[in-house]
């Protein structure tokens, strides 16, 4: 199949370990652009953090920043009608607070230093990483996991999602909204490749035509992406040199 557009999720999918982008890719990639075909990140990443990576790829400028929250392409940014600014988001994060009896510290609030410690993000890319204009990274204690959940579904129109360490309050979106997003504002054409290797991914990937599942470092398919994503290809490597193996030959099959 001939994919009219690349969406891929970059952080263990397209991206080494520490955020480099492998010869492999890079190879793929100028083949896609020779045919015309865009490679599009949906990440978690920041508006901020995504435009460095589009400019690395040289590959469309276009991708989709916080989970869904909104789209960049040539004419501008258009944000999802789901996104809640941060400001709206800090006042949720303190009404959640006052509902849990939990003392929850947005990340912004931490000092670089425990920033690094958690994430192992060097200083030069903590602003770009904290620079968010609709998701809330924030610590909790032990133990509050039961009242967050408990009463995060009294905020409407929120999301809570627990990542490593941090956890995370957004609108109720993911990257599946992107997809829409980026149909409408005509960014993208059907038929869509959908490569990704986690959870948050499956959203997308049950959007697109052809879904690849890319394996952990381990070696293993996250087995929660592979019960939702059923009909997904398996890549034969983790990361980029599975992303480039699983892109190639995609592009080398016969169009019937
Ligand atoms: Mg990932």
């Amino acid at each position: 199949m001939k994919p009219a557009a690349v969406l891929t999720d970059l952080d263990g999918t397209l991206l080494e370990h520490g955020g480099v982008i492998g010869e492999a890719v890079r190879v793929v990639i100028a083949d896609l652009g020779e045919q015309g075909i865009p490679v599009v990140p949906l990440t978690s990443k920041t508006e901020v953090e995504l435009r460095g990576v589009l400019a690395e790829l040289g590959a469309g400028g276009i991708g989709s920043f916080e989970n869904g929250a909104g789209v960049v392409g040539p004419g501008g940014v258009v944000v999802s009608e789901k996104a809640v600014p941060v400001a709206e988001l800090s006042a949720r994060l303190l009404e959640l607070a006052r509902l849990t009896g939990f003392r929850l510290t947005p990340a912004t609030e931490l000092p670089a230093a425990e920033i690094f410690r958690i994430t192992g993000l060097s200083r030069e890319r903590i602003p770009a990483m904290l620079a968010r204009g609709f998701g809330l990274p924030f610590l909790a204690p032990e133990g509050a996991a039961e009242a967050l959940e408990r009463f995060a579904g009294r905020l409407p129109g929120t999301r809570l999602t627990r990542g490593g360490q941090f956890w995370h309050l957004s609108g109720d979106h993911g990257k599946e909204n992107a997809v829409d997003l980026l149909l409408r504002a005509v960014l993208v054409s059907r038929p869509l490749a959908g490569l990704g290797d986690a959870p948050n991914d499956a959203g997308f990937l049950s959007l697109c035509d052809v879904a690849v599942l890319v394996p952990r470092a381990s070696g293993e398919i996250d087995p929660v992406l592979r019960a939702a994503v059923p009909a997904g290809r398996l890549a034969p490597f983790p990361a980029g040199r599975g992303w480039a193996a699983a892109v190639a030959e995609l592009l080398g099959e016969e169009t019937t």
